[in-house]
């Protein structure tokens, strides 16, 4: 394990200032030379999408959540129509934290072991490729915006026909509803669910864009990061961020679980508004500047 953890930190800590770029350039490649060589592909994109996780959605998700719970951020729950199920309250939120570190850590293991299926049993190739070359920034760029465009598509198939399908329910979709949907939302919820809508939502459309482009490690990681990240913000009530598309984005998704999931069923939107189930609310009903101020003066009472 310290032969991984070392090399790893010389990719987290900042290098000292007088270091050139090109040396730090060459330390980094060094740092992930030995992880690769040193390493089963496996075990090194099963710890390292695990890092990822960690670093771009639970910390992030479980800071938000927290000021969510200490009121400097609204809550969409105030929104939620009458008549739906809820159960905010009846889940301790040690639960829900556990809950969505198994979901998780079985989203890794499900892809480690498929990968593990494809290579040691069936001889072919992994989805994702571990090696030492760095692939190039375009490559990199290229790779990452192909992946989210992939996704997207993925994830409106399953969210809009397995998961909320349009006539009638399933026994998946009522699973959804009773775990994701269930629930007040906070940063955490995305990745609240029942196992099986967890992983059709959340493991297959990040592992099918890998098996058809095949991405380099590195590239499959940067990618992951960005989802999670995003997964992160779209129900933490945060707006204003420097990107202004975000905040219609995040709206959006915040819009799904208002509405029980009648719209707004891909991240990106694309879909939804080529196929009619944008998830934008009512002009008059929704101003950023107007949330954001609110936020301030939220977030001042709590600090007086
Ligand atoms: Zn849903």
């Amino acid at each position: 394990m310290t032969t991984l953890l070392l090399p790893l930190l010389t990719f987290t800590l900042p290098a000292p200032a007088s270091l050139s770029g090109a040396v730090s350039l060459l330390l980094l490649h060094l740092s992930w030379t030995s992880l690769v060589l040193s390493h089963h592909p496996l075990t090194l994109e099963l710890v390292l999408i695990l890092l990822v996780r960690g670093v771009f959605f639970l910390a992030p998700a479980l800071a938000l959540s927290a000021l969510q719970a200490a009121g400097a951020l609204a809550a969409p729950a105030r929104r939620r129509p009458r008549g739906r199920p809820r159960k905010d309250g009846a889940v301790a939120p040690w639960v829900v934290v556990g809950k969505v570190v198994a979901n998780l850590v079985a989203g890794a293991l499900v892809q480690a072991a498929v990968e593990w299926v494809c290579t040691e049993a069936l001889s072919v190739r992994s989805a994702v490729r571990v090696a030492v070359v760095w692939p190039g920034v375009f490559d990199l760029l290229a790779g990452v915006v192909a992946a989210v465009v992939a996704r997207e598509v993925v994830q409106y198939v399953v969210h809009s026909q397995l998961l909320h399908p349009p006539h009638s329910s399933t026994r998946l979709s009522r699973l959804h509803q009773a775990g994701s949907h269930a629930l007040a939302p906070t940063a955490l919820l995305s990745h609240y669910d029942h196992p099986l809508p967890y992983l059709l939502l959340h493991f297959l459309p990040t592992y099918l864009p890998a098996l058809v482009l095949r991405p380099h490690l590195l590239t499959f990681l940067l990618f992951l990061a960005v989802v999670s990240l995003f997964e992160a913000l779209q129900l933490s009530s945060l707006r204003g961020l420097p990107a202004p598309f975000l905040d219609a984005l995040l709206d959006a998704k915040e819009e799904h679980w208002i509405t029980g999931g009648t719209r707004a069923f891909a991240d990106l939107a694309i879909l939804d508004w080529l196929a009619g189930t944008p998830g934008r609310r009512p002009a008059s009903s929704y101003s950023p500047r107007k949330r954001v101020d609110s936020m301030r003066r939220k977030s001042k009472l709590l600090l007086s």
